[in-house]
């Protein structure tokens, strides 16, 4: 089993500078202004890291990454939007709409490499030079809209890698399952009418973006009932997202019946992240690895992609990312048993709770194809 993996040093080189955590500014004028911006390269570096120092990054296929064309942009997002990204970039520099988004100097050429990368893992899986793959890119993308940045999001990489595969690779139906602590409204807003495109995001309810992400936004037009959320109460940890995956995620992928499934990779509903309030373990992040594993094995020949998004908490990012990684790959690595890997799984109320079956349920009934 060859699992590729998407890796360039420009990544950690998208600059957001100094921040108070996830806010570029707090006008109060009663927090000490400019620590650092939450979305860092650490974290990232880190989990790229483990990966080298456990042995694994060697049995990994290396996947150079490559630009994204405008054009290729363009199926996502306006011209005029790329255009505003790449000036600001080239000169001093600009915030998105949130107040938390950084255009740095520079940035929009790592943005390119970001889209471009996960494009690169998209076609080594359609290809067969690898039968999975991990992109471990940065920014990420799937706040991004068709015309602002937004969550620390520049350019959708899954939204633009997911039209190339059906444009550009010829393929029907793609499938894309988030599950990222927080809601992939971008990534809804880009197939919210297409029937050939089934977005799935499982995230803390009403986290980031505010007032998105509810069970009821289920696509619209043709792309009625393409869309499903699963809004999660916070606290929910392995079991429940576990949980999730058997009752919803699965049974909508084979109802759906894709030919390649991407996740959008977000390790921040890890137990110890500073912008959520979930609690997976690495070993549940590996679990619900599997769980894509067998699911892209049955319905699609195995071809799955994950792309990074968020996760910031600096510790436990890489053996999360570790877990996910081991699974894809089927290989052990001789970590284990490290506090940070015992620790968050030993937590009380990991196993599913009645009040986050009760969304479940909620989210089942609503979707009439699993019901
Ligand atoms: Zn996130």
């Amino acid at each position: 089993m060859a699992t590729g993996f998407v890796w360039h040093e420009r990544y950690m080189w998208h600059n957001t500078g100094r921040a108070s955590g996830p806010f570029l500014s707090d006008a109060s004028g009663w927090l000490e202004p400019d620590w650092r911006h939450a979305e860092n390269s650490d974290t990232k570096r880190r989990f790229r890291n483990l990966l080298d120092v456990s042995g694994l990054l060697d049995q990994l296929v290396s996947i150079e990454p490559r630009p994204a064309t405008v054009e290729e942009l363009r199926r996502f997002h306006t011209a005029e939007y790329v255009e505003q990204i790449r000036a600001l970039s080239a000169g001093a520099g600009g915030e998105g709409i949130d107040g938390s988004t950084v255009i740095g100097k520079g940035s929009y050429e790592v943005a390119l490499l970001a889209a471009g990368g996960v494009m690169a893992a998209v076609d080594a899986v359609l290809d067969g030079t690898v039968d999975t793959a991990y992109a471990l890119v940065r920014p990420p993308g799937h706040h991004a809209l068709p015309d602002a940045a937004m969550g620390f999001c520049l350019f959708g990489n899954i939204a633009v890698a997911a039209h190339h595969a059906r444009q550009a690779r010829g393929l029907s139906r793609v499938a894309i399952v988030d599950w990222d602590v927080h809601h992939g409204n971008g990534t809804q807003a880009a197939f919210y009418a297409d029937p050939s495109v089934l977005t799935i995001s499982l995230h803390q309810d009403n986290c980031f973006p505010p007032n998105s992400g509810t069970v009821e936004e289920n696509g619209e037009g043709p792309g009625q009932g393409y869309n499903v959320n699963v809004p999660l109460p916070p606290g929910s940890g392995d079991g429940a997202y576990a949980a999730a995956f058997e009752r919803i995620v699965v049974p909508a992928l084979e109802q759906f019946g894709p030919e390649l499934i991407i996740v959008a990779s977000g390790l921040d509903a890890s137990a110890m992240d500073p912008l959520g309030r979930m609690m997976l373990s690495p070993s549940g992040f590996g679990r619900l690895a599997k769980i894509m594993v067998d699911a892209a094995d049955r319905l699609c020949g195995g071809r799955l992609v994950l792309a990074h998004e968020g996760g910031y908490s600096a510790e436990l990012v890489p053996f999360c990312g570790l877990a996910i990684v081991e699974a894809l790959s089927g290989i052990e690595t001789e970590v284990r048993d490290t506090v940070l890997q015992a620790f968050p799984a030993g937590m009380g109320q990991q196993e599913l709770q009645p009040h986050q079956e009760a969304l479940i349920d909620r989210v089942v009934q609503l979707v009439p194809a699993i019901a």
